[in-house]
C-alpha cells in the first residue's frame, strides 16, 4: 500500500493502477487529507483508459466483421429465365430452377432474360450482373414458332430447346448458326458465327452425261444396274422380293472420277426417271469429305452425320432425288483398326451411320454414295446387305481409257494444230511409254528386287484433265506473245505432261514410302521403299534405302 502523502507526484503516479489510486484517495478521505490534485490525476487516468477501450472496441469490431465475411457461405449466381410479376422471377442456378423473390430495391429494368443474377441465402434475387461470357456453343437446328430454338448440344446425344436472351430477342436467326448458351444451358446469349452446315455446298448437279466420263464403262454399268434399274422398275423388284440397295461404295485411287461418277449418277437418274415416268425430281447432291465431319467435340461428328441424313430426307420429302456423297469415307467409317491413334469418337460413328442407313426406306429418293481409296479400311458393318452392299471399283485409266479421257477434254471445237485423233494418239503414247523419261517411282521390293513405276501407272482422269488445261495455257501464252491465235500443239501437251507429274498435288510432296503406297495397289508387306525416281540420283540401282 503506498504511503499517504500530500499529493501523489507525477513520477509515482505511473506506478499506481486506477484501483490503487482510488484506495489512496479513500484513505486520504478518511484522514481528511484529500487532495484535489489526486482526483484530477485519477480522472485523467480514467479518461485514458476509456480512450484505449474505445480504440480496442473499434479494432475488435473490424476484425469480427472480417471474420464474419470470410465465414459467410458464397452466394449463388443464376441465370434469369423469366421475370414474373409481383417481384418474382424464374431463375436457374446449378441446373435447378427456382421461383425467387426479387429485392424490391433493384431498379426497374435492371433484370433481363438471360442475365446472371445474384441470389442471397434465401435465394432472393438481390443484384444483376452482365450476361455470362462463357458457355457451350451449339448449332441452331430449328426455329420454333414461339421464338424458342431447337439446338444440337455438344454431346450430340439429344437436342435441346432453349429460349432467347433479351440480347437475341430481335435477331434474325437461322438453322446452321452457331450460338453460345449461358452456363446453365437454358438461354441462348450470343451469336458465334455460321456453322458448317450452311457452308456445305449443297449443289444442283451440272448436266453430266455418262459420256463425259472416260474409261469407266464397268463402273458406270455397275452403277446403272444397282441404282437405275430398281428406280425404274420398282414393281419388278418388289414382285421378285429382290432387295434394293440404298447406295454403293466407289473405291479406287484419287482423281479417277469417283466424285464425277456420283454426280453423273444423280444427273442421269433424274433424266431416266423423267423419260420413263414423266415425273421430274430435281437432284439434290450433298457432298462432304469424311475428315470435315470429324470434330474434336465428343458427339459433334455424330450430330453432323444425323444432320446430313436429315437434310437428305427433308429434300426427298419435298420430291427431290437426294444423294448423300461422302468422300474419304474411310476416315469416319473405318474399322477401329484403321483409326490408328484415332479417338473413341469414331467408335460411335459407325453404329450411328448404320442406324441412319437402316432407317432409310429403299427407293424413297435417298441414295448414299461412299467414296474411298481404301475400301479395305471401311468397317464391314457398313457394307452389310441392306446398307451399302455394292462395291464398285474405279480403276486408274489404262492406255485406252486415257485416250478416251484425252478425247473428252481435247474437244473438236478447240484450235488444234493437228487432227484431234493425232494429238490424242501422240500424247497418249507419250504418256504411257515405258521410257526413261517416264520413269516416275522407284520401287524396292522386300525380296531385294528393284523396279520402276512409269507415269502411265499413276495416271488418272484428274491428271489428264490438268495436262490438257495446262497445254491450253501454253497455247494461249504463245498466242498472246505472237499477237495472233496459235493452235495447241503436241509439244504443248508434252511439256504439260512433264510439268504435271512434277507439280500435281494428287501426289504426295515428299518421298515417304507410306504416302506413295496409298496411290498403288502394292501390298505394303512386299515393298520396302517407294519414292520418286530422280534421274540424276547416283547409284539409284543399288536398292539401298
Ligand atoms: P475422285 O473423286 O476419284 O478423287 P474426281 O471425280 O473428283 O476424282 O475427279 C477430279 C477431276 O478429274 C474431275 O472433276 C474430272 O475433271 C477429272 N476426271 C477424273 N476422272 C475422270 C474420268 N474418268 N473422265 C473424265 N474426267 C475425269
Amino acid at each position: 500500500m503506498p504511503a499517504v502523502e500530500d499529493a501523489i507526484s507525477e513520477e509515482r503516479l505511473a506506478q499506481y493502477s486506477a484501483v490503487q489510486l482510488v484506495d489512496i484517495i479513500t484513505r486520504k478521505l478518511a484522514l481528511q487529507r484529500v487532495s484535489f490534485a489526486d482526483m484530477a490525476r485519477l480522472r485523467r487516468r480514467l479518461e485514458e483508459m476509456e480512450e484505449l477501450q474505445d480504440q480496442a472496441r473499434v479494432a475488435v469490431e473490424k476484425l469480427s466483421a472480417a471474420v464474419d465475411k470470410l465465414r459467410a457461405p458464397a452466394l449463388r449466381l443464376g441465370t434469369l429465365l423469366q421475370k414474373l410479376g409481383e417481384d418474382r422471377a424464374l431463375v436457374c442456378a446449378g441446373g435447378t430452377d427456382y421461383l425467387c423473390s426479387v429485392d424490391p430495391a433493384l431498379a426497374e429494368g435492371t433484370l433481363e432474360t438471360g442475365m446472371r443474377v445474384l441470389l442471397n441465402e434465401a435465394f432472393a434475387v438481390t443484384d444483376a450482373f452482365a450476361f455470362d461470357t462463357n458457355g457451350p456453343v451449339v448449332r441452331v437446328l430449328e426455329l420454333l414458332a414461339d421464338g424458342r430454338l431447337r439446338v444440337g448440344n455438344e454431346t450430340g446425344i439429344s437436342d435441346l430447346i432453349v429460349s432467347r436472351s433479351s440480347l437475341l430477342a430481335k435477331e434474325k436467326l437461322k438453322p446452321g448458326l452457331d450460338l453460345r448458351l449461358d452456363a446453365n444451358q437454358r438461354v441462348a446469349v450470343e451469336i458465334i458465327g455460321t456453322g458448317k452446315r450452311a457452308d456445305r455446298a449443297l449443289s444442283r448437279v451440272e448436266p453430266l452425261p455418262w459420256s463425259q466420263i472416260g474409261g469407266q464403262q464397268e463402273a458406270v454399268q455397275a452403277i446403272r444396274d444397282s441404282i437405275e434399274l430398281p428406280f425404274l422398275h420398282a414393281h419388278l423388284f418388289r414382285r421378285f422380293h429382290h432387295p434394293v440397295p440404298k447406295g454403293f461404295l466407289l473405291y479406287g485411287p484419287p482423281g479417277c472420277g469417283k466424285t464425277l461418277l456420283g454426280k453423273a449418277t444423280a444427273h442421269n437418274l433424274r433424266l431416266q426417271i423423267k423419260a420413263e415416268t414423266g415425273g421430274d425430281h430435281p437432284e439434290f447432291f450433298l457432298a462432304v469429305k469424311g475428315p470435315e465431319i470429324l470434330n474434336m467435340w465428343l458427339g459433334e461428328s455424330e450430330r453432323q452425320v444425323r444432320d446430313l441424313f436429315a437434310q437428305c430426307r427433308e429434300k426427298a420429302a419435298e420430291g427431290h432425288l437426294a444423294f448423300l456423297f461422302i468422300d474419304e469415307a474411310e476416315s469416319i467409317l473405318g474399322t477401329r483398326h484403321a483409326m490408328r491413334g484415332g479417338s473413341n469418337i469414331l467408335s460411335t460413328l459407325v453404329p450411328m451411320f448404320c442406324t441412319e442407313m437402316d432407317g432409310l426406306e429403299p427407293l424413297q429418293n435417298v441414295v448414299v454414295i461412299l467414296a474411298s481409296n481404301r475400301a479395305d479400311l471401311i468397317d464391314p458393318a457398313i457394307l452389310r446387305p441392306g446398307r451399302i452392299d455394292r462395291k464398285i471399283r474405279v480403276r486408274r485409266p489404262d492406255k485406252l481409257a486415257a485416250q478416251e479421257i484425252y478425247r473428252i477434254y481435247l474437244t473438236e471445237d478447240l484450235p488444234l494444230a493437228e487432227p484431234r485423233n493425232t494429238l490424242v494418239g501422240n500424247i497418249t503414247e507419250a504418256h504411257y511409254a515405258r521410257s526413261d523419261a517416264n520413269r516416275f517411282l522407284d520401287v524396292t521390293y522386300r525380296s531385294g528386287k528393284h523396279d520402276y513405276l512409269y507415269r502411265g501407272d499413276l495416271a488418272s482422269g484428274a491428271i489428264i484433265a490438268a495436262i490438257v488445261e495446262r497445254a491450253k495455257e501454253y497455247a494461249i501464252k504463245r498466242s498472246i506473245a505472237a499477237q495472233t491465235e496459235l493452235p495447241l500443239t503436241v509439244q504443248d501437251l508434252l511439256d504439260a505432261l512433264g510439268r504435271e507429274y512434277r507439280e500435281n498435288d494428287l501426289f504426295p510432296p515428299g518421298d515417304i514410302t507410306e504416302d506413295w503406297l496409298k496411290l498403288t495397289d502394292f501390298d505394303p508387306g512386299n515393298v520396302v521403299r517407294l519414292a520418286p525416281y530422280h534421274a540424276k540420283e547416283p547409284d539409284h540401282d543399288s536398292g539401298t534405302i
